[in-house]
C-alpha cells in the first residue's frame, strides 16, 4: 500500500485551538488542505486520518506533525511523540505518533509546532540560506523554534523562547503577568491575552500610538537581543496575530539595536536590521509548509 503513493506529502499543523491538515509537496504544490478545531484527540486525530485516506492511492508517503506542546520529542523515551504537560483538557499524554502511525501505517515526522514553522520557513520562507535561523510566534502564547545546522534544534526537551524571564519594571507596567507558571515571564507579560488583560481590549483593537506597542516592543527586544547573543542566529523571523500590531516591527527593531548597544558588530544588526528582523516569507502558512518538511525529513530517515 505504501509504495502506491503518489509521491506526495501530508502535514498536520496541530494547534491547540484548530488543526490545519494539507497534502502536497510545498508552497507551490498543495494539492488539497482541510482545517477543523481542536475538540477531544480521538475525534480531532481521527478527522486528520480521514483526510489522509480520502485521498486513497494518491495518500501521503509520510505525515509530519507541527504539534501544539509541549511535547516529547526524545525517541529514546518511551513517550516519544506524546504532547507532555499541556493545560489543554483531555490531552496531556495523548500519543500523537502513535496515533497516526498505526491509523496510516507510513513514518510520521514530528516536532514542536514552532519548530515546524522555523523548518518550513528555513526551507522556503524568509530563512533559506541562513542558519542559525529563528522563527518566533508572538499570539497566544509566544514560542520559538530555531534551525541550526539544517534542523530543529532539541536538547534536554526543546527551547522554550517564550518562558524567558525579562526585565519587568512594575513602576511602568504594574500587570503582573498572566503565565500559569511564572507570572511575569515574557509570554506572560507579551502574548496577546496579556496584552488583552492589560489594557482590557484585545490586542488586536488598540491604534497606532497606543503605549502598548512600545511596551510590547521592549519586551519582545529583551528575548531577541537575548537570542543574538545565545544563539547568534543569520535572521530572525517573528510571526503570530499580535506581530500585526502598527508600527511594532520597527519599534521591536529599534529597541533590540539599543539593548545591543554596538556590541554585536555584524553590519546586518548594525546598518541592516530591517532585513534582519521580519515577517514570515511563508505568510501564514509556516506551519503546514513546515509540517511537509517534516514528513520528508521523516521518509529520508526511515530509508
Ligand atoms: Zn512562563
Amino acid at each position: 500500500m505504501a509504495a502506491e503513493h503518489a509521491g506526495l506529502y501530508g502535514g498536520i499543523e496541530a494547534g491547540g485551538t484548530k488543526f490545519v491538515c494539507c497534502l502536497g509537496t510545498g508552497p507551490d504544490d498543495l494539492r488539497a488542505e482541510v482545517r477543523f478545531p481542536t475538540t477531544t484527540p480521538e475525534e480531532t486525530l481521527g478527522r486528520a486520518v480521514a483526510f489522509f485516506r480520502a485521498a486513497g492511492a494518491a495518500g501521503p508517503a509520510s505525515i509530519g506533525v507541527a504539534c501544539f506542546g509541549p511535547v516529547d520529542l526524545d525517541p529514546a523515551s518511551a513517550t516519544y511523540g506524546h504532547i507532555t504537560t499541556t493545560p489543554k483538557p483531555g490531552w496531556a499524554g495523548t500519543d500523537v505518533v502513535g496515533f497516526l502511525r498505526s491509523a496510516l501505517d507510513v513514518p510520521v515526522g514530528f516536532d514542536t509546532d514552532v519548530n515546524g514553522a522555523a523548518l518550513g520557513e528555513a526551507r522556503w520562507g524568509a530563512g533559506r540560506g541562513l542558519d542559525p535561523f529563528v522563527y518566533l510566534t508572538v499570539g497566544t502564547g509566544i514560542g520559538g523554534g530555531a534551525i541550526v545546522n539544517g534542523a530543529p534544534l532539541h536538547g534536554l526537551v526543546h527551547p522554550e523562547m517564550g518562558h524567558v524571564r525579562v526585565r519587568h519594571d512594575r513602576g511602568l507596567d504594574p500587570f503582573p503577568g498572566g503565565c500559569p507558571f511564572h507570572g511575569d515571564c515574557l509570554e506572560g507579560l507579551a502574548s496577546g491575552p496579556a496584552m488583552a488583560q492589560r489594557w482590557g481590549a484585545p490586542a488586536q483593537t488598540l491604534p497606532a500610538g497606543h503605549p502598548a506597542w512600545e511596551l510590547e516592543a521592549s519586551y519582545l527586544a529583551e528575548l531577541l537581543a537575548g537570542l543574538v547573543c545565545t544563539l547568534s542566529p543569520r535572521r530572525i523571523v517573528l510571526g503570530g496575530g499580535v506581530m500585526a500590531g502598527p508600527g511594532l516591527f520597527g519599534m521591536i527593531r529599534r529597541r533590540t539595536r539599543e539593548l545591543l548597544a554596538g556590541y554585536v558588530s555584524s553590519p546586518a544588526v548594525t546598518d541592516r536590521i530591517d532585513d534582519y528582523i521580519v515577517p514570515p516569507g511563508l505568510g501564514g502558512r509556516s506551519g503546514r509548509l513546515g509540517a511537509l518538511a517534516l514528513a520528508q525529513a521523516a521518509v529520508t530517515s526511515a530509508g
